[in-house]
């Protein structure tokens, strides 16, 4: 029996990071070749590069160059780059994460061609409908033949839409990272030096969420929300997205008051999270990551998809009062769920086989 052949699609900055844990523990499988494939969605040095170096990513064999143009027309070219691709690489099976633009494609695509699709973080849902990401993890989902979840809550979505045969509960692969880059982080990193912070005398924001930036409205609410968050408690860390440098570029907002900076690789943000008091964020891996490093998290959202956080105590939405009594999560399980995933391609490929 030759190597099975899996195509990794991954194009945007938490894409790394999940893919990280998988590919580290694929080397290790004799098995299986893996081929990166990245669309390119995210291109900055600081959105992309850094992440395949600090997190030893192995670097694509295909990059499609794709990024920007209105959601269509950047879903529509990464499909027409990616389907060659498979054409000549002929994978058994191809592996997409999360719920951007590049998910949906790959997904799409390779179900397309009869290629098995599985999808990491597969049966997460905000609930609402209009929401690009919950488009694309919706569609990806049932494009895919297997739906590694890393919940619970993504399992019981999954069933209530009739989606049963082939998902599992696997846990979470951003906390495989997690545990990966922790001590590293505190070894290597300067961040805290280098912005001249105090441990546990500040807090941590990041935004970059449709949601929040594309009106004038919204982006003001939120950046006026951390500033108040600065004056009254502690300095405010913001590395800042470029869709939100954007947005408040165009709509006459600034930062003053916060300690903006470019956004920061995931060594720094590790150690940011090591030491931070708080975390306000409207991103989904980072509100897990402020849990993971038992710091509180504010939601700069009304809803989340990671509902277990809000139960625990950890997380609550911004426009709520109060966290509720804290209790610990075993769900996301113990850093170790790239094996988990692993382990059930094997056995699905193992099938097809027989
Ligand atoms: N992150 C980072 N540097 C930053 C901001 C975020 O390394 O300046 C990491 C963060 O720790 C988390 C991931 O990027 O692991 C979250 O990505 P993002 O917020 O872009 O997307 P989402 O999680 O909402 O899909």
């Amino acid at each position: 029996m030759g190597k099975w052949k899996i195509v990794t699609i991954v194009g945007a900055r938490p894409q790394f990071i999940k893919a990280a844990a998988v590919t580290r523990a694929l080397r290790d499988d004799q098995r299986i070749e893996e081929i990166i494939v990245h669309t390119g969605q995210h291109f900055d040095p600081n959105m992309s590069d850094t992440f395949f170096d600090e997190l030893m990513i192995p670097a694509p064999r295909h990059h499609l160059g794709v990024s920007g143009g209105g959601h269509g027309r950047m879903t529509g070219r990464m499909m027409e780059r990616i389907e060659p691709v498979l054409a000549d690489e002929r994978p058994d099976m191809v592996l997409v994460y999360g719920d951007t633009n590049t998910t949906l494609a790959a997904a799409v695509t390779a179900a397309k061609r009869h290629i098995p699709v599985a999808h990491v973080e597969a049966g997460l849902r905000s609930f609402r409908r209009g929401q690009a990401e919950e488009i694309n993890r919706r569609l990806a989902d049932h494009a895919s033949s297997l739906l590694l979840c890393p919940t619970a809550a993504a399992v019981a979505n999954l069933r209530r839409e009739g989606v049963t045969d082939g998902v599992h509960h696997t846990g979470d692969v951003m906390f495989d990272t997690s545990v990966y880059a922790r001590d590293r982080a505190v070894e290597r990193s300067r961040v805290i030096e280098r912005l001249g912070l105090e441990e546990d005398r500040f807090q941590l924001a990041t935004v970059h969420r449709a949601e929040s930036t594309d009106s004038r409205e919204a982006l003001a609410a939120v950046l006026g929300y951390l500033k108040e968050q600065a004056r009254q408690t502690a300095p405010v860390v913001f590395p800042v997205h470029p869709r939100t440098a954007q947005a408040a570029d165009h709509f006459g907002l600034d930062f003053n008051g916060l300690v903006a900076c470019e956004p920061v690789g995931y060594l720094d943000m590790a150690r940011l999270l090591s030491a931070a008091a708080a975390v306000f964020t409207d991103s989904g891996g980072l509100q897990k990551e402020a849990f993971f490093y038992r710091v509180p998290c504010v939601i700069l959202r009304d809803e989340t998809e990671w509902v277990e956080l809000i139960e625990a105590g950890w997380s609550r939405l911004w426009r709520c009062e109060n966290f509720k009594p804290r209790r610990d999560i075993d769900e996301y399980g113990d850093g170790h769920a790239a094996e988990i995933i692993i382990r059930l391609i094997g056995e699905f490929l193992d099938g097809r086989e027989e």
